[in-house]
């Protein structure tokens, strides 16, 4: 069941050879800038990532498109319903890489020759429950603060181009396991498995298409994971869980369960914070007393 919106958002990827992503580029500019879609598209010479919203019309129009390309009729396409943009403006660029490792070229990770496992939800869900697994968190701290995995193993990592070393210094945690790594769509999990190979690991599986597809499926609802998954657009977070869902994140002013992410209102700050309706009501939107002194103070100056 599905409700109609006159919005939708697109989150996708594609790793295949782009042999002029410059020309790429153009095009699909063109094509974008025609149906009025905003968000964020990379190409680069190992493919495409993108996610877009627009008119429910345009957005299909979009999809048709690509599927109407010999290279693309099989991108697998994540769609969200929404009222209205989610992004403030289109930014199409080439890139060396669609996601990257920071690795040096002759060891970067092609997911077409190198990558783990794919699991559907429903093997991911079944995988978590072996007590020989691991659930490895592919994506940055700021993401994971707002929901995960339960029992998931979450790096530290403020970049994707961190893991590398994350997982050197962390072998011990990983060696004789059955690795599980997941992320928001499932691009990064396809080099970060593949990395996890690269390095003699030998159990590796990814959760296929992401965060956003398990809390998709009928059957699996999301289950087991905690909070909502974090998402680089207006919306900030997006719920995953249906089944048995848990806020873990808390607001910053009163500890309660909280996860409204906001931007501190004090623009040299601008912090990401977690903060609920009543402390924003009281407090307004401040991720600290000292942001919200500043800001009360030139106002007052002003008057
Ligand atoms: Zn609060
Ligand atoms: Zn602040």
């Amino acid at each position: 069941m599905s409700i109609t919106t006159p919005f939708q958002v697109l989150l996708y990827y594609k790793y295949f050879p782009i042999e002029d992503p410059q020309q790429y580029v153009a095009d699909h500019r063109a094509l974008c800038e025609e149906l009025d879609l905003r968000g964020r598209v990379l190409v680069a010479k190992e493919g495409l990532n993108g996610t877009l919203s627009g008119k429910r019309s345009a957005t299909e129009h979009y999809i048709a498109t690509m599927q109407g390309c010999e290279a693309t009729h099989d991108v697998d396409f994540k769609i969200d319903p929404a009222d209205g943009h989610v992004f403030e403006k289109l930014s199409i660029k080439a890139r060396d890489e669609i996601v990257t490792l920071g690795l040096p070229n002759e060891e970067d990770i092609d997911p077409n020759q190198t990558t783990g496992v794919y699991l559907s939800p429903k093997e991911f869900y079944a995988a978590m429950q072996d007590p020989n697994a691991v659930v490895l968190d592919g994506r940055n701290d700021y993401e994971w603060q707002l929901g995960r995995f339960q029992d998931a193993l979450c790096p530290d990592v403020g970049n994707f181009r961190d893991f590398p070393e994350w997982i050197r210094k962390h072998r011990a945690d990983l060696e004789g396991k059955r690795i599980l790594t997941y992320c928001t769509g499932g691009i990064r999990c396809e080099k970060l498995s593949g990395f996890l190979l690269q390095e003699g690991f030998t159990n590796v599986s990814q959760l296929h298409g992401g965060i956003v597809t398990y809390g998709r499926d009928e059957e699996i609802q999301g289950r087991d994971f905690d909070g909502q998954c974090y998402v680089f657009d207006q919306r900030v977070g997006v719920p995953v869980n249906t089944a048995n869902p848990k806020t873990i994140s808390t607001c910053a002013h009163c500890g309660e369960p909280c996860d409204r992410y906001r931007n501190c209102g004090y623009k040299p700050c601008n912090a990401q914070f977690f903060c609920c309706e009543s402390c924003e009501d009281v407090k307004g939107r401040f991720c600290h007393e000292s942001c919200c002194s500043n800001v009360v103070g030139n106002t007052s100056v002003e008057k």
